[in-house]
């Protein structure tokens, strides 16, 4: 999936650079405003930096939605430890895949909001930590880091302002997990990536026990613009509490998948219509996952909502890290389920007992389930051990499975029930969607 050419319903904030020649070089993002709002950020104080960053209503990008001002208050600055910037460039959501298009189209914004929030909190270091898979975007991150680094945007004093900033990149070896912020910072230090306990959060003692602000790379590109043109500004882009654009990624049975940068509150029946083109071959809409694998699922008639994180809440599911996946009337939900099962299954790290043995059994029941040798007691079997699950783990991921598994099995346990009826698959015949 690649990002498109714009949408007319499309507002540039993050993807401003996106398509311009050698978008990723320091002299484009020099010659578009690139690294104002650093030199505007180093005018202000601190506090003043956090407050605009809370106007702008920006919400943590990969998936919590935490507001990202506050998080940043979080951090105490006067503490006599060194403190961190730390990029989340895990992304491994299935349906996810719009970072690496930041990273690969516009370098330069994420390195400039890694400094303003340096400024905020007085870090000067920085981590961006990528997938492994994702090692071409180390390549390209690289290349800006020693972009900046030789025309004095990274170093010791910067541009003469006295502000001294390093950044670092560290790969991941291809496990959803270390997109858990705590796991992050494990394997970040070399270690298995396997969660923490918290309290204490990683305001306060992340990377190396030391303070950390940690946000994911879309969350430190929206920054820039931010300091830029203001925080009001970025925030009359969107709906209260939820401001300004993201990037949402649009897949599954749709005419035009790719990567849109929309409104927050955009509605979702008018991003698949207007911005997606509709569902493929003029079919009926069945359901949407409106935020990755990780969200509850919508049927179509819940689908007329405003994208943002609070109307989504408001209809038990998420926004999560914004993976739009629209699935056609032909879509096998039980198929749909075990695969996303499947995923989670092989990707739980195994540290706590409901998850490692909730996953493997869901996994079991739900292939079995689809392969026809399923009884109707397994329906409510399903839902009862993923249910026995949220809350009871280590870290989100246990929630992250059961969740999409009980609302799959709620909302469509007709489904379940016409498999019963129908051995094998009723819906083997359609396309399915290629989820993991
Ligand atoms: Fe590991 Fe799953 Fe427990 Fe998280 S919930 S710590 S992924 S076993």
């Amino acid at each position: 999936m690649l990002y498109n050419k714009p949408d007319p319903q499309e507002v540039k904030v993050l993807t401003r650079r996106f398509g311009l020649e050698n978008s990723a070089s320091i002299d484009t993002y020099l010659a578009t405003d690139g690294y104002q709002g650093f030199l505007k950020a180093r005018e202000m104080t601190p506090d003043d930096i956090i407050t605009e960053v809370k106007t702008s209503n920006l919400r943590g990008r990969g998936g919590a939605g935490f507001p990202t001002g506050m998080k940043w208050g979080f951090v105490p600055r006067t503490s006599p430890k060194p403190k961190y910037i730390v990029v989340n460039g895990d992304e491994s959501e299935p349906g996810t895949c719009k970072d690496r298009l930041l990273i690969e189209n516009d370098p330069h914004q994420l390195l400039e909001g890694m400094m303003i929030a340096g400024l905020a909190v007085d870090a000067h270091a920085g981590y961006v930590y990528i997938r492994g898979e994702y090692r071409y975007l180390i390549d390209i991150l690289d290349k800006a880091i020693a972009e900046a680094y030789s025309r004095g945007w990274l170093g010791k004093n910067i541009q003469g302002t006295g502000f001294d900033f390093d950044v670092y990149t560290q790969t991941g070896a291809g496990a959803y997990e270390c997109g858990e912020e705590s796991a992050l910072l494990e394997s970040l230090e070399g270690k298995r990536g396997v969660p923490r306990i918290r309290p204490p959060f990683p305001a306060v003692s992340g990377a190396f026990q030391c303070p950390t602000v940690l946000n994911n790379v879309e969350t430190y590109s929206a920054v820039p613009s931010i300091l830029r043109d203001g925080g009001a500004a970025f925030a009359s882009l969107g709906t209260p509490r939820n401001g300004g654009t993201r990037l949402f990624c649009l897949s599954g049975h749709i005419n035009r998948p790719g990567v849109y940068e929309l409104p927050m509150g955009f509605n979702l029946l008018r991003m698949i219509e207007e911005v997606g083109g509709g569902v493929w071959r003029g079919k009926k809409l069945k359901a949407v996952i409106p935020g990755g694998s990780s969200c509850p699922v919508l049927t179509a008639d819940e689908c007329d909502l405003a994208m943002d994180y609070d109307t989504l809440a408001k209809a038990k599911t998420m926004l999560g890290s914004g993976g739009v996946v629209v699935m056609d009337e032909d879509t096998c939900m039980v198929k749909a389920a075990m695969r996303i099962m499947r995923f989670y299954a092989h990707e739980s790290c195994g540290w706590c007992i409901p998850c490692r043995e909730g996953t493997a059994w869901l996994r079991k029941l739900l292939i079995r389930f689809h392969d026809g040798g399923g009884a109707r007691s397994d329906i409510d079997l399903i839902g009862d051990v993923a249910r026995n699950m949220l809350g009871r783990t280590f870290c989100p991921l246990g929630d992250a499975a059961a969740m999409p598994t009980i609302s799959f099995v709620e909302k469509f346990r007709g489904e379940f029930e016409a498999h019963l009826a129908g051995r094998p698959c009723p819906h083997e015949h359609a396309d399915h969607l290629a989820l993991v």
